[in-house]
């Protein structure tokens, strides 16, 4: 934090009304009485260095970074944290006062602090985890599941391509899945997480077939728009354990939040109020 003036951060994306990250930090600076202020910022890829390299002379302490800049910030930053450089993208910067931008990845943290209290019994070496979708998110979170102690991941996705790319990148304990086996690998899963954009508000329907989701498996959806979702709804059905995805956007912002206004914020009941308002 700067001594003498007021901390500002912000979240830098293309477009960004939709971004629910300013309500979230406003209820955090709000909540624990902190001088500072968190604004969205459009900005173009083009415009995209100049605006970074400015910011800290106006008073920035760091943003957070979204979509479409998330890899495209890693050849801007100075230093780029190792769990940032594995996953091949930032979502939080750091302006440091040596004037070294440092960038990292949450999104992986808050995927593991979200299921750590949306289910407290969940081990991540109970039985195999299955991973639906190999995209950005997906990157992030076997990522981390191999961090915490997965012994094996099943990893299906339309594009297989996609999917034995990130087997390469991960080693022997992912395992790819056909597609059109989505279903059938759920039924072995003692952790399930779709990482694709179905079911969301406006997009493609989610038509994996659940009916082998195993009782008593953890199941998450990263889509948080509808908060509850098909899949959320048929893994209640089938006794399973569920955890929704808006969790994991805000304690992925728990770590940026501390750095730049020096408090770790609680994800809390008033928090999830705050950003569903
Ligand atoms: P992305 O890189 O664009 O990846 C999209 C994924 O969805 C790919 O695996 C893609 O498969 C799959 N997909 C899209 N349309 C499909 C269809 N019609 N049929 C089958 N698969 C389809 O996006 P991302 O950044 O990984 O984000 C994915 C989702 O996670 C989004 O809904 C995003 O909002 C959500 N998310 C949530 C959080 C959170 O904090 N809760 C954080 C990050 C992301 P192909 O490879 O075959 O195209």
């Amino acid at each position: 934090m700067t001594d003498h003036k007021i901390p500002l951060a912000g979240v830098i994306g293309h477009p960004i009304a939709h971004s629910k990250s300013p309500r979230l930090h406003g209820h955090w600076l709000k909540t624990y009485g902190l001088p500072g202020a968190y604004v969205p910022m459009d900005v173009r890829e083009d415009d995209l260095e100049d605006v970074i390299r400015t910011l800290p002379k106006m008073g920035f302490v760091g943003v957070n970074i979204t979509i479409p800049h998330k890899v495209a910030i890693l050849d801007i930053a100075d230093l780029v944290t190792d769990r940032a450089t594995l996953i091949g993208a930032a979502n939080t910067l750091i302006f440091r006062r040596d004037g070294k931008i440092h960038a990292d990845n949450t999104d992986g943290y808050g995927f593991i602090a979200n299921l750590k209290q949306g289910a407290p019994g969940w081990k991540p070496s109970a039985g195999p985890a299955g991973v639906l979708g190999a995209g950005g998110a997906a990157r992030a979170v076997v990522a981390s599941l191999i961090d915490v102690g997965a012994t094996e991941i099943f990893l299906s996705n339309r594009t297989r391509p996609k999917a034995e790319a990130l087997k390469a990148e991960f080693g022997s304990k992912v395992h790819v899945v056909d597609w059109v086996q989505a279903g059938n690998m759920l039924e072995d899963c003692a952790t399930v997480v779709n990482t694709t954009s179905l079911g969301m508000t406006g997009g493609a329907e989610f038509r994996v077939p659940l009916d082998g989701l195993r009782r008593g498996a953890v199941v998450t959806d990263l889509v948080y728009s509808p908060l509850r979702t098909k899949l959320l709804d048929a893994a209640d059905a089938a006794g399973c354990v569920t955890v929704d995805g808006l969790g994991m956007l805000l304690h992925q912002a728990v770590p940026g939040f501390e750095r730049w206004f020096g408090v770790r914020p609680d994800v809390d009941v008033a928090t999830r109020a705050a950003v569903l308002r």
